[in-house]
């Protein structure tokens, strides 16, 4: 199985760190935050996949565009390539065989919008933006949710399995057995965080969910809170990993939160990873999880359970891939 995740033990506080200057990589004491001068626009998002989507994103905040508009159509980027078995509808399949999609979205005013376990629509995203602008409501789950895009525009796609799916699929049938491994291929949930040129705050998150789930699971990606939130007097933050651990400490919501207290982006997702480490009854050392945040100063930050998580940052110095400190080492 060709997901997402693996992981070990032990505590250990990154005490270097690459701080990445809007105009120059500066050194600071701390390697793994991101720490840049208050300025906008800027854009974040995770995994690799994220400097494409940042691309995307980056066309819209650097017109003067609204942070909303841009995590909509960066990750459409993502949600659009056929090729990645993370995000869209090329993602892997549940264990009987059917791709099901989890996307949300929040703006600067608590606007928010979110679609779960949605079939055949290629975009989920921009139908979680339409829930959050045309109903009354926050969420829309399984065919709710695709009478709601398909009566607004969206078209149903083929029933149909990327090529690279339906091959990892069929492996994966021969023995049937759901174990979630770390990041093995390096690319999973695309959550993005950006603030625009006027200062404001929003986010999106959009996911085919872990591969070889149980029909009908929804992660985390979906619920606001868990896998993305914003604040916009604080910041916002977002995750990737098993859902199901970052939605027991409601991980974003958290991290916000930790900010609102005084912490840094980077203190603050490594509390949120510690804090799972802390509660969790599960083997960690089986899965990853890993925070992203972006606090209003235009400072980033992140942190992981295991080795490998990345995420891409675009501000007026260019687009990077910023490799995250974790936890077990
Ligand atoms: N967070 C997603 C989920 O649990 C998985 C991922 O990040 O790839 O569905």
């Amino acid at each position: 199985m060709t997901t997402r995740r693996i992981f070990l033990k032990t505590s250990a506080l990154a005490s270097a760190a690459v701080v990445v200057g809007a105009t120059q990589n500066v050194k600071s004491e701390n390697k793994y935050t991101t720490k840049m001068p208050a300025k906008n626009p800027i854009v974040v998002s995770t995994w690799k996949h994220g400097l494409a989507a940042n691309e995307g994103a980056w066309k819209i905040l650097s017109a003067g565009g609204k942070a909303l508009d841009a995590v909509e159509k960066g990750v459409n980027v993502t949600e659009a390539d056929f090729s990645n078995l993370s995000v869209g509808l090329g993602g892997l399949p549940d264990r009987e065989g059917h791709v099901t999609l989890d996307a949300c979205i929040m703006d600067e005013n608590a606007n928010c919008g979110s679609v779960a376990f949605l079939q055949r629509i290629k975009h989920p995203v921009s139908v979680a933006r339409l829930v959050m602008e045309k109903t009354p409501h926050i969420m829309l789950a399984g065919n709710g949710a695709q009478k709601f895009a398909l009566e607004n525009g969206f078209k149903l796609e083929p029933k149909k399995l990327s090529p690279e799916a339906e091959k990892q699929y069929n492996e994966w049938l021969k023995k049937s057995e759901y174990k979630p491994k770390a990041n093995i291929e390096n690319h999973d949930t695309i959550g993005m965080i950006a603030i625009d040129a006027t200062g404001n705050c929003s986010g999106s998150c959009t996911t085919s969910g872990l591969a070889y789930k149980l029909h009908g699971r929804v992660g985390d990606s979906p619920i606001i809170g868990a896998s993305l939130f914003v604040d916009n007097e604080i910041g916002c933050a977002t995750a990737t990993g098993v859902g199901e651990e970052v939605i027991r400490m409601c991980g974003a919501h958290t991290i916000v939160e930790l900010m609102r207290n005084g912490k840094s982006p980077m203190e603050a997702c490594k509390a949120a990873v510690e804090r799972i480490v802390k509660k969790s009854s599960k083997n960690l050392k089986e899965i990853q999880v890993g925070f992203l945040a972006l606090n209003k100063n235009g400072e980033v930050g992140a942190f992981a359970l295991q080795k490998g998580f990345n995420y891409a940052v675009y501000d007026d110095s260019g687009n990077k891939l910023i490799d995250a400190d974790y936890y077990f080492k």
